[in-house]
């Protein structure tokens, strides 16, 4: 299949999006951007195109597609609601939230297939802030079931060329529309009563979270034997570079004392902050931004993943981060990706 990609840059190009509306109405398959990273949709009212979205991304097909919507009250039409969504829906939509809810039925039918949420009786809910996913929703007129565009295993992709690498010759369009503003995949989380269970942590964190619930449960990175998981994407295998990846956590200076030990003694790749650069041979050395500058870390972090991972390197070290704010998604990327190997300093 031959992938078209087009470029939008401004709102002077939205007019180019029309034919990508027709492409989803019409069961293709196109990749677009939003604030987190970049999705590969679908309309989700179609059986036939969600099921191209798990061929083309080698997804399991028990792994339910999150349904992206233009406004927040789109959600009536296929889901339950409930005051809790609403309350959240008015701070945080659009934006980086993405919210479970129990199916709608009509005639004892779903209004989204089965094929779209991995036969699940819920249905994942977000309403993206990045204008080109949210004119291209408006411009498709159907609701869109997305993915990270990314082959399943690989880091999500934060760019248009990130898309081509993975997908191309297999969707019918890419839209390129620049690089994701964070970088990390959509805060996923579901409600129940008044308890919020947060699923993924993202963008939208759990302190911002706690203040809309009585209770917040923060889902467990280590599922025990036989457990089963609140949501089936936790029990994938996620991302993990082909060589070693050791996240490094202790005082500065022996952190810093440690990365300049292995470059010496190892050709190793290294994942650390803008002010880490002075002390450190600058080749393989990846700066995420400043030491505080958590968003910048969470725009970089995807990139330097796949970048990392094809230098002529035996070995990549990176700062483990703290669990505050973003940075618990953050956390929650790098400790998958390294198989929880951490080097804990004294
Ligand atoms: P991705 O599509 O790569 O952004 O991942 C979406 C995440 O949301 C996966 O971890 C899914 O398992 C999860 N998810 C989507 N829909 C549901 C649902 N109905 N119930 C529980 N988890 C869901
Ligand atoms: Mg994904």
């Amino acid at each position: 299949m031959n992938t078209e990609t087009i470029v939008i840059r401004s709102d002077a190009d939205f007019p180019h999006l029309e034919r990508a509306g027709e492409i989803l109405r019409t069961s293709g398959l196109v990749a677009f951007p939003t604030e987190t990273v970049y999705g590969l949709g679908g309309n989700a009212l179609d059986k036939t195109a969600s099921k191209k979205i798990y061929a083309a991304k080698g997804r399991p097909s028990d792994n339910p597609l999150i349904v992206h919507i233009a406004t927040p009250e789109e959600a009536e039409k296929y889901c339950i609601t409930n005051k809790l969504y609403y309350e959240l829906a008015s701070s945080f939509m659009p934006g980086p939230l993405t919210i479970i809810l129990p199916k709608k039925y009509i005639d004892g039918i779903p209004v989204i297939p089965d094929e779209t949420t991995g036969g699940l009786d819920s249905v994942a809910i977000r309403c993206p802030a990045d204008p080109i996913a949210h004119k291209l929703i408006v411009y498709a007129d159907v609701p869109i079931a997305a993915p990270s565009a990314n082959t399943s295993g690989s880091p999500s992709p934060t760019s248009a060329t990130h898309v081509i690498h993975d997908l191309n010759n297999k969707i019918d369009m890419i839209i390129d529309g620049g690089e994701s503003v964070f970088g990390l995949e959509s805060t996923v989380i579901r409600i129940d009563g008044d308890t919020i269970y947060l699923l993924r942590p993202g963008a939208v964190t759990a302190e911002q979270l706690s203040i809309f619930a009585n209770k917040l449960v923060i889902a467990d990175e280590h599922l025990k034997e036989g457990e089963q998981p609140l949501s089936p994407g936790m029990k994938y295998k996620h991302y993990a570079p082909s060589k070693p990846l050791y996240l490094v956590s202790g005082d500065e200076e022996l952190v810093l004392d440690f990365f300049k030990e292995k470059q010496k003694e190892e050709n190793c790749a290294i994942i650390c902050y803008d002010e880490d650069a002075k002390f450190l041979n600058p080749d393989n050395l990846f700066l995420l931004g400043k030491q505080r500058d958590l968003l910048s870390h969470a725009h970089r972090l995807f990139d330097f993943l796949r970048k990392t991972d094809v230098t002529d390197t035996s070995v990549i070290y990176a700062r483990l981060p703290s669990k505050e704010g973003i940075g618990l998604a953050l956390y929650n990327r790098l400790i998958r990706a390294a198989g929880h190997n951490i080097i804990n300093l004294k």
